[in-house]
């Protein structure tokens, strides 16, 4: 393995987890989903690194790793107040595990990036999970050319990363459609039975009924009208094997379209 990885203090192997990130504002409100992602950030192991999988770093035709020493805090939205747009996330970067992390995937070519930074998929969790900011953190983007089996298979290398510190947080959602968004209703019925589906497989480490959601047909295209939300979900489940004890948490929906529905593997 990587030389870099020689100079990592040992710890014990790190969990994975998938975070339903919702709302931008959930990184500024004190609210039901940021509380609970305050609860889960207290019980981890401290990592050596984060390793970041978020939703908003879409690429086409490449898989990109951050290997920046000190990655910017993007405002990836519009249409959000002031407060928002102030926030930073001023963690370092960790060049030389997203170096090593480059080198340990050999059946995809992961190039290293040094202008992208942490989106709000990344930041608007990681301020709750970890707010003093001092873990170092590197994102991998979403090659959407690739497909789900790839991204699982790209994930299944990146593994033993646990082993050597490094807490894989996915950030997506699993099920999100904005253009169904209803504030104040109760979540559609293809959106409760998306969510089912899912978890269902997830409780039983069924990962090719994840990897295959695209069977399920007219609920998987409204659950997900465009990927990118949901592929992060494959890191998680990539990262992780049959030992893994699974625990839920915010369970639920917001504005009926998007399912907050989280989970740690540990
Ligand atoms: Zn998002």
């Amino acid at each position: 393995m990587h030389a870099a990885f020689d100079t990592l203090r040992s710890t014990p192997r790190m969990p994975a987890l998938f975070v339903g990130h919702g709302s931008p504002m959930n990184a500024i409100e004190d609210n039901a989903w940021s509380r609970q992602w305050r609860a889960v950030g207290e019980q981890l192991p401290m990592p050596n690194a984060i390793l970041c999988v978020s939703a908003h770093w879409m690429t086409r035709g490449a898989t990109l790793a951050d290997v920046s020493a000190q990655p910017r805090t993007i405002h990836d939205f519009g249409g959000f107040p002031a407060a928002l747009y102030a926030q930073q996330y001023p963690a370092p970067g960790a060049p030389q595990v997203a170096a090593a992390a480059i080198e340990l995937v050999r059946a995809t070519h992961v190039e290293a990036d040094t202008q992208w930074g942490l989106d709000h998929g990344a930041w608007s969790v990681l301020m709750h999970l970890f707010p003093r900011a001092d873990v170092p953190v590197f994102q991998l983007s979403l090659d959407l050319a690739r497909s789900t089996q790839a991204h699982f298979d790209l994930a299944r290398e990146l593994k033993a990363l646990r082993e050597k510190g490094v807490l894989v947080v996915a950030s997506g959602n699993l099920v999100h459609n904005l253009r169904a968004l209803a504030p104040g209703a109760a979540p559609y019925d293809w959106a409760l039975e998306f969510d089912a589906r899912m978890s269902d497989a997830i409780e039983r480490r069924d990962v090719p009924s994840v990897i295959d959601a695209d069977r399920l047909g007219a609920i998987t295209h409204l659950a997900h009208p465009t990927p990118e939300h949901f592929l992060p979900l494959l890191y998680t489940l990539g990262v992780a094997d049959a030992a893994d004890e699974l625990r839920w948490f915010n369970e639920g929906f917001d504005l009926a379209s998007i399912s907050m529905r989280s989970f740690v593997l540990s």
